[in-house]
């Protein structure tokens, strides 16, 4: 996923927990040709015992020695990987104000390393491992080893891993196969996306003019060319901020600070979320909405068929590295600087002026469906159907 380069810095943020597999990545690192590997260790349930015992004033005191190291590690070029294996619903009993506070601040305090990777300065990945937390919510029914079991499989069937296969040849495949769609949508330019299906979504996603189409992998300002997700199914895009119009209902439940939000919808009007509901959790859902000034808005659209490898799993991950390459997805909050032509080389200004969102956040949803239809409208008013029944048509 990072494809470190000769000398450089791979710096890996990972659980205690998974030592195991951090140390292999450790020794693959090297191996590749990195100059250092740096492991930031985090534990789950220190996090969880912070937000519990400390005081919002204590926990939102973040030292600078943090913003520090990270900024160091940037400045020498280096590459992220990501190790995630969350417990779904973790934080569920904890203050969601205390939550929102924290993220807040963090979110300010960390706001000007942000670049580096939503704009591929370096490379980056995540990938995931399972978790007994992860796995008992996933698989509630079975014991403990048959869930982590039934986890490792449902990720490396995800990412393309078999005993019998080459997953880099494999790769190469998939990223060729969406880098197909991305040419095809980039030729049409559309001007605007129409989404429709019987739960009630009936919603136009305007895109910024020159906007580029990106997915699978990513070339980083280096040159090298790396897979920031893993898994990845999707090809995604870049709102006009003040573009969106309708109604969105979403159709998997969303894990957002700690919480699990379900069954809900957002109408929008000229870009911003004017109206929502939730059937469960809501109150975190109005959290992610009021964050900041851009989370009521779309920084992202991303198109995934229904029929893909992760959604034919018939697994709910609450994980949205996989829940949302199941879907096609929208998300709140800041869009990306490559999904528009020369973004990366633009300042906040320019790319305000072009009309992508910016926030301290960036949460994707899921809106695909079975009955998905989406069309595709041309500068011109030329309608060219893009989803029938839920899979690209293009
Ligand atoms: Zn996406
Ligand atoms: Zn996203």
């Amino acid at each position: 996923g990072c494809n470190v380069q000769k000398g450089q810095m791979l710096v890996i943020n990972a659980d205690v927990r998974d030592y195991e597999f951090v140390h292999l990545c450790v020794e693959e690192g090297y191996k590749a040709g990195a100059g250092e590997v740096s492991v930031n260790w985090s534990s789950e349930f220190n996090t969880k015992k912070a937000y519990e015992y400390m005081t919002t004033e204590a926990l939102c005191d973040i030292p600078q020695w943090t913003y520090d190291r990270r900024a160091y590690a940037q400045e020498k070029g280096c590459c992220f990987l990501h190790v995630v294996s969350s417990t779904p619903g973790l934080l569920k009993d904890i203050d969601a104000e205390k939550i929102q506070a924290y993220q807040t601040t963090a979110g300010k305090k960390f706001q000007p390393l942000q670049a580096y990777t939503m704009a591929n300065k370096g490379q980056w990945s995540i990938v995931a491992l399972p978790s007994e937390g992860w796995a008992k919510k996933v698989f509630p029914d079975m014991d403990i080893q048959d869930a982590m079991e039934a986890l490792w499989k449902a990720i490396l069937t995800s990412v393309r891993i078999s005993e019998d296969n080459d997953p880099v040849a494999e790769w190469e495949k998939h990223n060729a196969e969406i880098l197909h769609y991305s040419k095809v949508l980039n030729d049409y330019d559309f001007k605007e996306l129409h989404f429709q299906n019987g739960l009630g979504t009936d919603l136009t996603v305007e895109l910024v003019e020159n906007h580029i189409w990106s997915g699978g992998c990513e070339e980083a300002s280096n040159g090298a060319i790396f897979n920031p997700n893993m898994p990845t199914e999707e090809n995604f895009c870049m709102p006009y901020k003040y573009g969106v119009n309708g109604k969105v209902v979403a159709t998997k439940p969303l894990s957002y600070q700690g919480k699990l939000i379900d069954d809900f919808w957002m109408v929008f009007e000229k870009g911003k979320v004017v109206e929502y509901g939730a059937g469960q959790d809501e109150e975190a859902l109005k959290n992610l909405i009021e964050y900041d000034e851009g989370s009521a808005y779309l920084g992202e659209v991303a198109l995934i068929s229904y029929d893909s490898p992760i959604n034919d799993t018939g697994i709910l991950f609450y994980n949205t590295l996989f829940d949302e390459n199941a879907s096609c997805h929208l998300a709140l909050g800041r869009a990306y600087p490559m999904n528009v032509k020369g973004g990366t080389e633009m300042d906040d200004d320019q790319l305000k002026a072009v009309g992508a969102n910016d926030s301290m956040t960036h949460v994707d949803f899921m809106f695909g469906s079975r009955d998905m239809h989406v069309d595709g409208v041309q500068k011109d008013g030329t309608v060219i159907p893009v989803f029938r029944n839920g899979n690209f048509v293009l």
